[in-house]
């Protein structure tokens, strides 16, 4: 069944997409929009978390209703330091996600409706209906591609109920005093409420692979150690994000032909955390900026924009080389607690992408956490794939 022509349709009702359909309502509300989602609800279930300066202050006033928690400063803790940092950290939920774009988005989303496949200006859903637009936009996720060369952050996360409050001020962003296994392992926690936690039990990994039973044990061993009595696991949320140290960038937008894309199947996600929300929201405003919303121009402007990100990114994947191959994997803490000396503008701009030629200098200067010239030897240009931006 063919269903009305759209300007633009919009496949996948995950982060990227839900954050283009929401910012063309506020901006082109005149174009024809449909959001097709697989599953029952938008936005799957995760806890997406970003600092006030990943954003600039029109985009942080967008995103504001979809924050369900902000805090004013977090805390990292390692053997060698414990630190305050200064400066907004906030948390998008699928849960309100799902509550705020389902009402102000309306008619312009489908949910259920998993798509068998998807093509430039025509997506087909499993029902038999079929979609046609002056564009389709492919965010339906990660997709595996032999041509990024990848590590991984993986997590579970429980949301815990307290039988009595946790006394935290703030989230801890890593706490790295745990038994470091699977590469550095460090756990992240935010308080959702005064007697309510999301722990998550965190890994920077050569592998995928993730063995939730496992994980979720030592979640709960660690929130017994803090001395938070569990009176009931919430919710549970899990995650393999994706960490780049190298790539062949050209060979991977051959591989979209001609598809426009977004979210992390455009590559376009933070290469050290695989966080892409502030992507998600930079790549929404630039395309309620199109004037052309045919296939092949928005194809290309959004190459155009990825292939930029990547190429300003490649110090980031330097220090990725650094973190996973300079050293043994048991000695990966040692990077991030070095990291964590500098001050606190310097570590937001890192997370928020804008770091400065003197940033970088004072990031890989001082006493470096892995052997001298196993650093020196990752850090330059590598094998095949790259050259510096
Ligand atoms: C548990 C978890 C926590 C995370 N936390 C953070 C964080 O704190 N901050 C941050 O910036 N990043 C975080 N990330 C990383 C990253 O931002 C997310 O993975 C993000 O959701 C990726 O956005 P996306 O739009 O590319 O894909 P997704 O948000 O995964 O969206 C893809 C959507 O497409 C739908 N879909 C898939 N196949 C089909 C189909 N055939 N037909 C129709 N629909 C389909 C899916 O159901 C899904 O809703 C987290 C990831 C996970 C897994």
């Amino acid at each position: 069944m063919r269903t009305e022509a759209q300007d633009l349709v919009l496949a996948g009702g995950g982060l990227a997409n839900g954050m283009i359909a929401w910012r063309l309502r506020q901006l082109r509300p005149e174009l024809r929009v449909t959001l097709l989602e697989a599953g029952p609800t938008l936005g799957g279930n995760h806890t997406w978390c970003f600092h006030d300066s990943d954003l600039d202050a029109a985009q942080r006033a967008w995103v504001a209703p979809l924050v369900a928690h902000r805090w004013a400063q977090h805390v990292v803790l390692f053997d060698e330091r414990t630190r305050t940092v200064a400066g907004g950290y906030n948390a998008v939920t699928s849960e309100r996600f799902h509550e705020v774009l389902s009402r102000e988005l309306g008619a312009v989303v489908r949910r259920s409706t998993p798509l068998l496949e998807v093509r430039p200006r025509q997506a087909l859903a499993a029902d038999g209906q079929v979609f046609d637009a002056q564009a389709v936009i492919d965010g339906r996720g990660f997709a595996p591609s032999p041509q990024l060369d990848l590590r991984y952050q993986k997590f579970l996360g429980l949301e815990l109920q307290l039988e009595r409050p946790h006394g935290l001020a703030g989230p801890i962003l890593m706490d790295a005093r745990v038994p470091q296994l699977d590469g550095y392992r460090f756990v992240y926690t935010l308080p959702l409420a005064a007697d309510r936690l999301l722990v998550e039990d965190t890994y920077y990994a050569d592998t995928p692979a993730l063995s939730p039973a496992a994980l979720r044990t030592r979640a709960l061993d660690y929130a017994a150690s803090q001395g938070w009595p569990v009176a009931r696991v919430l919710r549970e949320e899990q995650g393999v994000l994706p960490i780049a140290i190298d790539g062949d960038i050209d060979a991977f937008w051959r591989g979209r032909q001609g598809q426009p894309v977004s979210g992390l199947r455009a590559g376009l996600f933070h290469p050290t955390t695989g966080y892409s929300l502030p992507q998600a929201v930079r790549l929404a405003d630039l395309i309620a900026r199109q004037r052309d919303l045919s296939a092949p121009a928005l194809a290309a402007v959004i190459e155009r924009h990825a292939r930029a990100v990547w190429r300003s990114q490649f110090f980031f994947r330097a220090l990725n080389r650094m973190l996973f191959l300079a050293g043994p994997a048991e000695g990966r803490h040692r990077v991030l607690a070095h990291f964590y000396r500098l001050p606190d503008g310097l570590v937001g701009r890192f997370y928020g992408e804008r770091l400065t030629v003197a940033d970088k200098l004072r990031i890989v200067t001082g006493k470096p956490p892995v052997p001298f010239f196993s650093a020196l030897k990752v850090l330059l240009p590598p094998r095949r794939m790259e050259s510096p931006a």
